[in-house]
């Protein structure tokens, strides 16, 4: 744990074991923290935001931003094998994670000084004003499949705007995340930054704080309606990004082959552990067959293996709980009737047979009541449904409690224009599949979440509380 400049790690209650996805060992022995040193993060944060950051000014906070992105952009390898040991994923797409970890601070050192209020027009001898203050303490609250990148997102713009934070990370994938409060030790004001490591006691000691004054959170619907619940108590802000079961749409006269092989990289990106990612592949009938078969190419040349391996475009999946919950999704899905068309290998190396690993698969048929078409698998695993008429395909994407992505293939830009503007989620792409943009707000529709992360002015407005002045001129 990182609370108040001062690294914890004599344990002085539970010993967590983080776990190397691909090989099943024990990567290190950590001490967990409970409630007690949350509290006690949280007094530390209220602190240094009172007594000292504060004080800051925004060109100031920038700064500040500003070496903690130039630290990690020279020092990023630690943080990006520690990442690739807890998580599993290619050690080329946790560099991705740090990079995009160093431009969202860059991002938000600039942002610092031009978020900004208004004055509003008023008679002559009045002023009225908007400020944007802080909330104070920060609760930032995460899950294990992009850590650096995830800190970045919520702690850039909260510490630009003036808020000190506490950041929970996944008590699966602490160390990342250890590693940037090692990096960023003494850059920072003690108690502006801190991490407590800990299962989920830790989370609702935040979500529950009152002097937590707004929320980050990450993870599952069920577990951000949980946070919700806790937050209700204190009516605590919170901002979340929850899951997904994102479509893409492929008409007959889009590209296939680019669809689908786009379609299927960022479904099995990441080992599909991205929330982002396209798990349901909508097909026009007319193209079926021929997308299908582009799909299962594609697929094919997926390379499993060891993380740390060169070569490798898909690790294990993250957890044993992970390996356990995807495993069952795929056999819900063969039980329910849809048809398994490709299902790839799993390495055979000795040393990676206790690894988490399960090939990627794709099922076609599969049809609105089965549960593949509703529910967030979060693994590699793509469903395809076939459509007949925009209306349909339209229908079909709308067609789950969530909507966080979506995507449309299609040459026809007035249909292009139509389908995105029908699709209920937060951010749909036209002729790609891509993960979150920074400067472009990220967030969800219905149960994928609310709150918007990435952006500029969405993103500041979420870690400030807007003050209206009334100022009189005279009489
Ligand atoms: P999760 O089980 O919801 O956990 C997320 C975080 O919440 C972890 O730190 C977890 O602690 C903590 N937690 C668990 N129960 C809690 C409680 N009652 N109160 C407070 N905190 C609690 O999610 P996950 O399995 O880590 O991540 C996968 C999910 O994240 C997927 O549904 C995915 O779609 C979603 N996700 C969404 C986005 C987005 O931007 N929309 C991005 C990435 C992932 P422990 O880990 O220590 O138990």
């Amino acid at each position: 744990m990182y609370i108040n400049g001062e690294f914890r790690t004599e344990p002085t209650g539970e010993i967590g074991s983080v776990i190397n996805p691909a090989t099943g060992e024990v990567v290190e022995e950590v001490a967990m923290g409970g409630p007690a040193e949350t509290n006690e993060a949280i007094e530390a944060a209220n602190r240094a935001y009172d007594e000292e950051w504060s004080d800051w000014s925004a060109r100031d906070r920038g700064e500040v931003l500003r070496e903690m992105a130039a630290i990690l952009e020279e020092t990023p390898d630690e943080v990006a094998r520690l990442e690739t040991l807890e998580n599993g994923k290619p050690l080329d797409q946790s560099h991705n994670d740090v990079n995009a970890a160093v431009e969202a601070l860059e991002f938000y050192a600039g942002a610092a000084d031009k978020f900004h209020g208004d004055t509003i027009p008023e008679k002559l001898g009045v002023m009225d004003m908007t400020v944007h203050e802080p909330y104070g303490v920060v609760g930032v609250i995460l899950p294990w499949n992009w850590p650096p990148m995830h800190v970045c997102d919520f702690a850039a713009p909260a510490l630009a705007a003036g808020n000190t934070v506490v950041i929970k990370p996944s008590s699966q994938t602490p160390l990342a995340t250890m590693e940037l409060a090692r990096l960023w030790d003494g850059v920072l004001p003690d108690g502006v930054f801190n991490v407590v490591v800990g299962s989920s006691g830790v989370g609702s000691t935040i979500s529950g704080h009152p002097d937590v004054g707004k929320l980050g959170f990450t993870g599952s619907t069920w577990t951000g309606g949980k946070i919700l619940e806790s937050a209700a108590e204190n009516i605590t802000s919170a901002m979340m990004e929850l899951g997904g079961k994102n479509p893409s749409i492929v008409f007959p006269d889009a590209d296939l082959e680019k669809a689908a092989s786009r379609t299927v990289n960022r479904a099995f990106y990441n080992c599909g552990e991205a929330c982002s990612s396209p798990e349901r592949l909508l097909v026009h009938e007319d193209v079926h067959d021929e997308v299908v078969e582009h799909c299962v190419e594609a697929a094919a040349r997926v390379t499993l293996g060891n993380g740390l391996d060169n070569g490798v475009d898909m690790g294990p999946l993250a957890s044993k709980e992970q390996y356990d919950k995807i495993t069952e999704a795929i056999e819900v899905a063969r039980n329910e009737g849809a048809e398994l068309v490709f299902s790839g290998e799993t390495p055979d190396d000795p040393e990676l047979q206790d690894g988490f690993f399960v090939g990627p698969a794709i099922f076609d048929g599969v049809t609105r009541d089965m549960k593949l078409f509703q529910e967030e698998v979060f693994g590699p695993v793509l469903a395809v449904t076939t459509f007949e008429s925009e209306e349909e395909a339209i229908d079909l994407a709308n067609d789950t409690k969530y909507g966080l992505t979506g995507g449309v293939w299609t040459t026809d830009s007035e249909r292009s224009m139509r389908v995105a503007r029908s699709i209920e989620a937060g951010l749909v792409y036209v002729n790609n599949f891509m993960h979150g943009i920074l400067g472009t707000p990220f967030g969800g529709y219905k149960r994928s979440g609310m709150g918007r992360k990435l952006a500029f002015e969405e993103t500041m407005r979420e870690f400030t509380r807007v003050k209206s002045i009334r100022y009189s001129l005279g009489e």
